[in-house]
């Protein structure tokens, strides 16, 4: 089977970080593709494994260079994929997941039509704005800017394959589990499927000469 990369979307504070570290914690079928960011590094994040945290003239020059599969400004910040990221997760046999906001995943899947989009909704408008204060990083011109860009996030769920609700995290992280098992036994995913067809074929039909000159 081949790997496929697995975008997760949602509005910040709605929980997909915590869903995809307890994924890939779980998968061992999973890598991570670590994008570019010129925000600020919140506290307990680590460079290179949460985000490479980049200026704006370093990332603008990977950018110009074509280094990113999408990029996207997210909260007047920048954001990219590497594409150097993506096939370094594919070419080791894993899937490759992704957190991206939703400009990043149309430019992303439209590169990558074989990607899967997973929406990740929060339960309710009062537990994304209690996720976000909780977090202690966002002064309040911020927090008004995440909450108008949830709004406008939400509102393009219509483009993803999937939904999962994150009403409770370990259900949550169960169904995002569950989409990626089935996606991963599409037929067009299966890329020895004819050759495994062709064999059973062939031998159907060794049976059914066997039985015809038996009989
Ligand atoms: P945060 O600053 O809270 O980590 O992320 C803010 C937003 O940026 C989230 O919606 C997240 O999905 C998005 N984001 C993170 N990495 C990327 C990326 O590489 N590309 C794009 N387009 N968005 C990203």
């Amino acid at each position: 089977m081949r790997p496929f990369p697995v975008i997760l979307s949602a509005p910040s504070g709605a929980g997909k970080t915590t869903i995809a570290h307890k994924l890939l914690e779980r998968r061992a079928d999973l890598g991570y593709s670590v994008s570019c960011t010129t925000r600020v590094q919140r506290p307990g994040e680590v460079d290179g494994e949460d985000y490479h945290f980049l200026s704006r003239e370093r990332f603008e020059a990977e950018r110009d260079a074509g280094a990113f599969a999408e990029w996207a400004e997210v909260h007047g910040k920048y954001y990219g994929t590497l594409r150097r990221e993506v096939e370094r997760v594919l070419s080791s046999g894993r899937h490759c997941l992704m957190d991206i906001d939703v400009q990043g995943a149309r430019q992303f899947a439209a590169a990558f039509p074989e990607t899967v989009l997973v929406f990740i909704l929060p339960p309710s408008g009062e537990a994304l704005l209690k996720r976000l204060t909780g977090r202690g990083s966002e002064d309040e011109d911020r927090l008004l800017l995440r909450l108008r860009n949830a709004k406008a996030e939400i509102a393009e769920v219509g483009r993803y394959h999937y939904v999962v609700v994150n009403d409770d995290l370990e259900q949550a992280v169960g169904r995002v589990a569950s989409i990626i098992d089935a996606e991963s036994v599409r037929h067009e995913r299966v890329h020895t499927l004819e050759e495994q067809v062709g064999a059973l074929i062939a031998q159907l039909e060794q049976q059914i000469n066997g039985i015809q000159r038996g009989g």
